[in-house]
């Protein structure tokens, strides 16, 4: 998911990776805590620039790289909950706008999930209480006092931001798992989704007026993650019972990867079909959509084709199938039957229809009938 990282070490087998846009912003955390937040301190504690041990500099430094290790603790959190709930962990990810744990726990009940959520900012706030409770005691060294105040200070803001319930935020997540408690999770979904939104818009809006890029930076990411999130879920939850056989188009061209895509779409126009297998001899390279072919029209078509073809069996159910073409680099998936004979491909393309489907046979006041497998499959290639 985060290529341009490289893992620094792994907890309990959870890689921790550092991104390269790490290197942007450490400097500059340094470079404000030195310059803004130290001086600041000493001038309100009437304590002169000298009475420090060591160069502001340097402890700018210190506290920039200990904010990013409070952020990994921050990550840890949310993953070590996760694990012991029987959920995977694919990852963490230190960068630009700070963590990212790659968390998979798709069964995890709405009360696990609020805690899942929940623990990050526990753990952010236990150190911002823990540290600014230690830079009170007077024993200690200067230098050593006014970085705990500093760390300390936020680390409380990092667990008061991210429990504001926008979501993709922590909050946002606690908001949704207990809505999810009551309500449909498909509408819990929109529901947060929408809080969240709204609050992204006002954040954009205080964001304009201070100015403050940071803010508005971190608001347009709310925003975008808000409405990609629901369109995932709800595609997710509209498509779980359903079969991957249940979707996929039978009607799929065949094509070599060194056709342009102008020849792949008359290809596929010319056979009526909705996607495109592209292979060789030796073997499938994976699936292009109608999206893929529109790519500019003397591109050739493994030039456009990214990462591995994603293999699924025609019985699997559609919310897994979407889950794992959603992981990949590719548009769609190569449905096969028993025999390991391609029989189709699932695009987004048939994923929507599928959704569209479901929702209107689903319809409310009719009883909605189990999903059934159709007992006889029709042609194939
Ligand atoms: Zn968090």
């Amino acid at each position: 998911m985060f290529s341009k990282a490289w893992t620094l070490m792994r907890i309990r087998g959870i890689p921790i990776r550092l991104h390269i846009s790490l290197a942007l912003v450490l400097p500059f955390l340094a470079w404000s805590v030195s310059t803004n937040q130290l001086p600041q301190l000493l001038r309100s504690a009437h304590v002169p620039a000298e009475a420090l041990t060591l160069p502001a500099s340097l402890l700018g430094v210190l506290v920039a790289l200990a904010l990013f290790v409070g952020i990994a603790l921050h990550e840890l959190g949310h993953a070590l909950v996760a694990l012991r709930q029987g959920g995977h962990v694919k990852g963490i990810t230190l960068m630009l706008l700070g963590g990212v744990a790659e968390i998979d726990h798709e069964g995890a009940t709405p009360r696990q999930q609020a805690w899942m959520a929940f623990a990050g900012p526990l753990v952010s706030l236990l150190l911002g209480v823990g540290s600014l409770a230690l830079s009170l005691v007077d024993g200690l060294l200067l230098d050593l006092r006014a970085a705990l105040y500093i760390f300390g200070g936020m680390n409380l803001a990092l667990a008061i931001f991210n429990l504001i319930p926008a979501y993709p935020l922590d909050g946002g997540r606690i908001l949704r798992a207990l809505l999810a408690a009551r309500l449909q999770p498909m509408r819990a979904t929109r529901i947060s989704a929408s809080v969240g939104r709204v609050l992204a818009l006002c954040g954009v809006g205080f964001a304009l007026m201070l100015p403050d890029p940071m803010l508005l930076l971190v608001s347009v990411f709310v925003f975008l993650g808000a409405s990609a999130d629901e369109a995932a879920t709800t595609m997710r939850l509209g498509l779980a019972g359903l079969r991957a056989r249940q979707a996929m188009a039978r009607r799929v061209a065949s094509v070599e990867p060194s056709r342009s895509l102008s020849s792949v779409a008359r290809h596929m126009l010319f056979q009526g079909a909705s996607a495109a297998i592209v292979r060789d001899a030796q073997s499938v390279r994976g699936v292009l959509g109608v999206r893929d072919v529109q790519r500019g029209p003397l591109r050739r078509a493994d030039e456009v084709l990214e990462g591995e073809p994603v293999w699924v069996h025609a019985d699997d159910d559609l919310s897994e199938v979407v889950g794992r073409i959603q992981k990949s680099k590719q548009s769609g998936a190569i449905v096969v039957d028993d025999m390991n004979t391609i029989v189709g491909v699932v695009t987004y393309e048939d994923l929507a229809r599928a959704v569209a489907l479901r929702g209107a046979a689903d319809a409310p006041g009719v009883t909605p009938p189990a999903p059934t497998v159709p007992a006889r499959q029709d042609a194939r290639r």
